[in-house]
């Protein structure tokens, strides 16, 4: 038996890779300097793959920036106005990744968006009716050859056709399969030049047939095949799904000719149906994705040897993870916080590794791993924590009535205007303002003991007090303390609730450079004191203007964090809801007229499959969010906030939030939401970002004004406020202003003008 995995956290134990491409960023490293940095981090990630004992080693899984985009790059889909920049490679392909301006011209980023159901976010490749398909790069056959020298033969991974073009976004007459023919010759010559090299092993990601698919792409996709893998010569083919189960396609993926299929046993729900009902070709190797890619808590081998059992008569069997481990903390062995007592329940990427070998070691040889299997045993059987009878009590009592908020949206609009007396086109921010190496350097030392709490405390009132100083110098109308005590928007409610864990290192990539530390869900959440009430109370106190409370909601909580295995996410859900309500009331009873509840990642964990969105998520996920703001008056203003993804097809949903006010990110996916929301007459007051925050680039004034003038083409004046796409915490400070300014000034145009 042999073992596999799909994609390894290429950013590094400590985020080696973000340090060094931002430092490359900000022209402190050079582009050989960052490229020798990438080349240590592939070296040092696949020794470690080795001594681990895996047996199908990746390579191609690192990237600078985002793998999707590295293939788009490969193949030449960059369009024309990045190539008229004439910047070398690299420049380039950062030029894409998070846009451009300096001599060469003024380009916007790619459109980004969330890879799947996941928090990681891949770059949209853009195609047009010009774009010429064909092989240009050779990242993927460098790194074969560096690994090769370096002694490993591995098997290097690249998103297969269908789902790259599946994902890109066209703007021209032509579609996905008009680009099929150039797609095969593009891939038939990779296949040919990594022979040549003395690959064995190519592995397509074709995660794409994990969603639901209409018959005339399953056909399409099944003719791309024939004819691709018509062109394989020697070269031994995985076709690598993930992130659930591929119903729509299991016939005619196992009637292709590859030589080995990569399914997911951890989130594909019906895959061990379709293996019953369907048999698997004993002429190809099964890659069954069993130790979870995207959850930190160990495997229970006593249950993944059951399943193993059941795939007994399938043949030969790779022992896989889910999902890339990109997906999870690099490793547990910088966690000193923690005890042995937790972290005896976890397995973070290298830890995962451990347990593919386990598994294997057990698989092979049962009497002389028995301590291993029974260590594990034990381990599932004991009791983790002690469960908080109070908080079941609370969600047991709940009824339909704590679920709505009265009066409806349209008489509290009334009675909110009355109060807070806004402008049209009110100004707003989403939250966050840049987070400066002095802000991270004062929570970084109070977190050390390096300072005491009122400090550290004086630092951040000083912060917000110029921060509040300076919103109110541009002219913005509901104003933000700034969220300067807080890392991440997820981490700092995960400290501050109990039956949280939290990590000292366990990063995780989000996008780019960006990296995210979730906190662990680990027993019943319930909040034992106010979270936020002080530094907002504080922000208001200094100022006429309504300044917004900023709390994350339960979902967005839930989704960013690693949910615990052993009860429902619906349950868990309703638990964060409890807690997040009781600080929306004390807000309110604090004087806080505004209170935004972000739900950010309200989408990410939406089932792929349409027919189980509501059933297996909104039905519970929306009367969630509801649930936290039903109780308060009919003054208060509840905002939310929702970013990057396609909200379209569940703005209905999203409307029955009933918030009063909802912002959201639009600027990267070109205000196409506008019609969504048109379409469905949409209740809620609406901020579409005006300017994309993910890019260092200040917009000017003109430029915004255009923007708004777009939204009004398609929303009442009255329904509109004006804000950027996002919080602006990895933002730097002049930018930050200098846009913020324009947004204002553009605002102010528009008002005059109307
Ligand atoms: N209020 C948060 C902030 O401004 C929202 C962040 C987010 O949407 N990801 O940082
Ligand atoms: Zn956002």
């Amino acid at each position: 038996m042999k073992t596999s995995i799909i994609g390894f956290p290429r950013v590094g134990e400590l985020r080696e890779l973000k340090f060094a491409t931002e430092k490359y960023f900000r022209k402190e490293i050079s582009a050989e300097e960052l490229e020798a940095k990438g080349k240590e981090l592939r070296t040092k990630h696949w020794q470690l793959l080795v001594d681990q004992g895996i047996d199908f080693i990746p390579s191609n899984d690192f990237s600078f920036f985002d793998t999707t985009l590295d293939t788009a790059v490969l193949l030449n889909i960059i369009p024309e106005k990045y190539q008229a920049l004439h910047l070398s490679p690299l420049e380039t392909y950062f030029a894409l990744a998070r846009g451009y301006q300096g001599k060469a011209g003024d380009v916007t980023a790619l459109a980004m968006k969330k890879w799947f159901n996941t928090n990681y976010h891949y770059m949209v490749p853009e195609i047009d009716d010009d774009t010429k398909l064909k092989l240009v790069g050779e990242k993927i056959f460098t790194t074969f050859n560096e690994a090769k020298e370096v002694g490993v033969v591995t098997k290097p991974t690249i998103i297969g056709p269908f789902t790259l073009l599946k994902l890109s976004t066209y703007h021209g007459s032509k579609q996905a399969s008009d680009f099929y023919e150039d797609a095969i010759t593009a891939y038939s010559q990779i296949f040919a030049q990594l022979a040549e090299l003395g690959c064995e092993w190519l592995q397509l990601d074709e995660p794409a047939l994990v969603l639901d698919l209409s018959l005339a792409e399953v056909k399409q996709f099944k003719a791309l095949y024939q004819k691709l893998l018509a062109k394989k010569g020697n070269l031994k083919i995985l076709m690598q799904t993930y992130f659930g189960d591929v119903r729509d396609v299991y016939q005619e993926l196992i009637d292709l000719p590859v030589d080995g299929i990569g399914l997911d046993f951890v989130e594909g729900r019906k895959i061990l149906s379709l293996l019953e009902d369907y048999g698997f070709p004993n002429d190809k190797l099964l890659f069954a994705g069993i130790i979870n890619g995207k959850n930190i808590w160990k495997n229970d081998y006593q249950a993944t040897l059951t399943l193993l059992e059941k795939l007994q008569p399938y043949g030969d069997i790779v022992l896989n993870t889910s999902c890339s481990l990109l997906h999870v903390p690099f490793t547990l062995g910088n966690e000193s916080l923690l005890s042995t007592d937790v972290t005896n329940y976890f397995a973070f990427a290298v830890e995962k590794l451990t347990e593919l070998n386990d598994l294997k070691q057990i698989v092979e040889n049962k009497e002389d791993n028995q301590d291993l299997l029974n260590a594990n045993i034990t381990l599932f059987e004991q009791q983790r924590f002690s469960e908080n009878e109070q908080v079941a009590q609370q969600i047991k009592a709940l009824t339909e009535k704590d679920f709505i908020r009265l009066p409806e949206l349209e008489k509290r609009a009334v009675i909110q205007e009355d109060k807070l007396k806004l402008p049209i086109l009110p100004t707003t921010t989403i939250g966050s303002f840049p987070q400066t190496k002095e802000v991270k350097l004062n929570r970084a030392k109070f977190r050390k003991g390096e300072i005491a709490e009122t400090e550290y405390t004086a630092f951040n009132q000083e912060k917000i007090a110029a921060c509040v100083a300076f919103q109110e110098k541009i002219g913005l109308d509901v104003l933000v303390h700034g969220e300067f005590e807080r890392n991440d928007m997820v981490e700092y409610f995960g400290e501050s609730l109990e039956g949280y864990l939290f990590t000292e290192k366990a990063w995780v990539q989000s996008y780019g450079t960006r990296c995210v530390k979730p906190p662990i869900i680990w027993g019943d959440v319930s909040r034992s004191n106010p979270i936020t009430v002080a530094y907002s109370k504080y922000a208001q106190s200094l100022t006429d203007k309504p300044v917004k409370g900023m709390l994350t909601g339960p979902v967005t909580i839930l989704n960013w964090s690693f949910p615990r295995e052993d009860i429902s996410l619906r349950e868990s859900t309703l638990q964060l809801a409890l807690a997040i309500q009781e600080e929306v009331l004390d807000l309110e009873a604090n004087g806080i007229e505004i209170i935004q509840i972000d739900e950010a990642a309200l989408r990410e964990k939406l089932p792929l499959r349409q027919t189980d969105w509501h059933s297996e998520y909104l039905d519970w996920a929306i009367p969630a969010f509801r649930l936290v703001h039903s109780k308060v008056q009919p003054t208060t203003q509840i905002h939310t906030h929702m970013c990057y993804s396609e909200f379209s097809d569940i703005i209905q949903d999203i409307d029955n939030m009933d918030a009063d006010v909802i912002s959201f990110e639009a600027s990267r996916s070109n205000l196409d939401i506008l019609d969504a929301l048109k379409a469905i007459d949409f209740r809620t007051q609406v901020g579409p970002g005006v300017y994309d925050i993910h890019s260092p680039r200040v917009p000017s004034v003109e430029e915004i004004e255009t923007t708004i003038y777009n939204i009004l083409n398609k929303l009442p004046i009255e329904k509109v406020w004006v804000n950027p796409d996002c919080g602006l915490k990895t933002r730097g400070v002049p930018e930050t202003e200098a846009s913020l300014k324009n947004l204002v000034l553009a605002a102010k145009k528009v008002r005059g003008g109307v």
